[in-house]
């Protein structure tokens, strides 16, 4: 394997045995695909994501943009790996043929993208941020916006943002303060000041057009009174042709920790008369709006985790098979050879966490995608509704598990590369710069915890919370009747018990009024309900391994030996974890909540 970037055996056997992927053909949509053609985006993808874009992703970390005379200058295989990306139609891979897109497959185009992702996340960036808020253009946004400002987005002429983010309102968005004045032509002016705008301001397209949140004279307080707003940096003459240049001033930008080749900006809006602006669906629905966009945003978010942890536990894994240091225990004779450190359980046990965390990573985030179709093109409405509660579901935890245990694999595969790991001569450091903002992005761990403890698992009456369980359910009693798996498949029943315990304890808080205590240990259940699911797509990995095993595989034996270790190493050192959590958590323990700000 020349690349680190994936394990492409792996890749293969998650999306067609796994997750079975070709069963999405079935839908009219992708009808025009087979295995080849998905293969053929697979095999393009990482070849540009090795060539165009890894070249550079230390380059621009180590020149990260500056801002001169009023512009920003970055390096310009940026702008060259940009352009390869979308001359190959790759920028926009699930879009629909006629905008010039794949139409692949959700799981297929995600993987598309966290390839570029893995290989160089600070350029890959400013195509992701385009294509989601085109997505969401295309959505919300009435004909003529689609076509004046989506389209050029998916064509990758023009580039896109996300404006969010104020600096007295990040995760309290319902805080923000932006104004939009209505005009008499029907546009809007709008006033106010953004920060960590990624990709706010650059050279690298004709346009920018900035998706930004605000609110109207008489909007009501809160999340409600929140609207949507295409925001051009230049605006965009009804025949497509470009005009004068907006109201939108980038005040500066923000040095970070990793992320570095994506520009991190402040923007003022309406330092002079107002930034021309336009309304994106109906008004105070805006939050909403961006919303709809958010499942598929986080499975991009949680799979870009993965993938920074992935291409780190390959760089690990290389090493450890290069570098020799030491004799194993027991070698007492110190002129026998040193052995490579692979050779060491130590070496080993860090190696197959990271292993453990990243292919489970992968296998959740493409389940989310999976969900994405399902809940899209399934045949009947019943389908679609429980796929889309599933997703729902799903989605704080797709975003949340690999951010928190991907970057522990980055952490890992700095200590496999002992000192060196820790200088930047490697390139371990720089993935977990990278991913140490995922966690932090697109709604805060904590806010996930909240999220999924507060609202998720008891929409629909707890529907879609029990229908993942029986899913979990069946799943342990297949893999009980293979006589290797039926261990793994008790740990994990364990693990489901212990959820259902702790679940029920916080819907009873919650049932009394007490919100606060209910919710006081939200990102552990997080981790404990995390831990459950990757479980359970650790043994539907090993249930196929074990298959593989016995004939009838594509793979290598060693390769469906490895998945089922890596599966027996989850549910003995890994799953016991979701009980001793979910013990806390259904105690409804308060020593969190009763510690006071003096007490610190
Ligand atoms: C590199 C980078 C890129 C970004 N890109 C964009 C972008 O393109 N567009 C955009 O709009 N924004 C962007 N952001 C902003 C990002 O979404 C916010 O930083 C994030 O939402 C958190 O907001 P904050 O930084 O104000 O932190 P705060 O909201 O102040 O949070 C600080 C801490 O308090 C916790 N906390 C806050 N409120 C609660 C609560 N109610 N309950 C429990 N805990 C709480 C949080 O979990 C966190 O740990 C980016 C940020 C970074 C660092």
């Amino acid at each position: 394997m020349q690349q680190k970037i994936i394990n492409t055996q792996d890749l293969a056997f998650q999306l067609f045995e796994l997750h079975d992927v070709e069963q999405t053909l079935g839908y009219e949509r992708y009808a025009e695909h087979n295995r080849e053609t998905l293969q053929a985006a697979l095999d393009l993808s990482l070849k540009v994501a090795a060539e165009e874009f890894a070249p550079h992703a230390r380059l621009v970390d180590e020149e990260e943009p500056t801002f001169e005379n009023g512009r920003v200058n970055m390096r310009p295989e940026v702008k060259k790996a940009l352009d390869v990306l979308r001359d190959t139609g790759l920028m926009a891979a699930g879009q629909d043929y006629e905008r010039g897109g794949m139409q692949l497959p959700a799981a297929v185009a995600q993987m598309c993208v966290g390839m570029l992702k893995g290989a160089n996340v600070g350029t890959q960036g400013y195509a992701g941020l385009t294509i989601a808020a085109a997505n969401l253009i295309m959505t919300q946004g009435i004909e003529h916006q689609q076509k004046k400002y989506a389209e050029p987005m998916m064509a990758g002429r023009f580039f896109g943002t996300m404006c969010l983010t104020e600096p007295h309102s990040g995760s309290s968005l319902g805080d923000l303060c932006t104004r939009a004045e209505p005009q008499d032509d029907g546009s809007y002016r709008l006033f106010g000041n953004k920060i960590f705008i990624s990709a706010g301001d650059h050279e690298l397209s004709d346009n920018i057009i900035h998706m930004v949140l605000a609110r109207l004279p008489d909007a009501p307080a809160g999340v409600k009174g929140i609207s949507l707003f295409i925001v051009p940096k230049i605006l965009v003459n009804d025949d497509g042709s470009l005009g004068e240049r907006n109201d939108v001033a980038l005040a500066g930008l923000i040095h970070k920790m990793g992320y570095r080749g994506t520009t991190s900006t402040m923007l003022n809006f309406g330092e002079k008369d107002g930034a021309v602006g336009y309304l994106v669906g109906e008004p105070n629905n805006g939050l909403a709006a961006m919303f709809h966009m958010m499942n598929e945003a986080r499975i991009g978010v949680g799979l870009g985790a993965v993938m920074l942890g992935y291409t780190g536990y390959l760089h690990a894994l290389d090493y450890a098979r290069d570098r020799k240091q030491g004799r194993p225990v027991g070698e007492k004779d110190p002129n026998s050879p040193q052995v490579p450190l692979i050779r060491h359980t130590d070496i080993r046990r860090m190696l197959l966490i990271q292993k453990a965390y990243v292919e489970g990573g992968l296998a959740l985030c493409l389940q989310g995608a999976m969900l994405v179709d399902e809940k899209k093109h399934a045949e009947t409405e019943d389908q679609r509704q429980l796929a889309a509660g599933l997703l729902d579901l799903l989605t704080p935890v797709i975003k949340s598990w690999p951010s928190q245990f991907c970057l522990e694999a980055n952490s890992l595969a700095i200590q496999v590369h002992g000192g060196y790991g820790y200088t930047r001569e490697y390139p371990v450091e720089q993935f977990y710069r990278d991913n140490r903002l995922n966690p932090i992005h697109e709604g805060t761990h904590g806010i996930q915890g909240i999220d999924l403890l507060g609202r998720k698992i008891s929409m629909a009456g707890g529907r879609f919370y029990q229908e993942l369980m029986d899913r979990i359910e069946t799943t342990i009693g297949e893999a009980r009747d293979i006589e290797r798996l039926a261990p793994c498949a008790d740990r994990l029943g364990r693990a489901v018990k212990s959820m259902a315990a702790a679940t029920d304890a916080i819907n009873a808080e919650k049932a009394s009024g007490n919100l606060e205590k209910a919710l006081a240990n939200a990102s552990l259940y997080l981790e404990a309900f995390g831990h459950t699911v990757v479980g359970w797509l650790w043994l539907r990995q090993a249930i196929k391994a074990m298959a593989g095993l016995q004939g009838n595989s594509e793979q290598p034996a060693e390769f469906y030996e490895g998945k089922v270790k890596a599966c027996e190493y989850f549910a003995r050192y890994e799953l016991p974890k979701v009980v001793s959590l979910a013990e806390l958590v259904g105690a409804v323990d308060t020593t969190v909540l009763g510690m006071q700000d003096g007490e610190f």
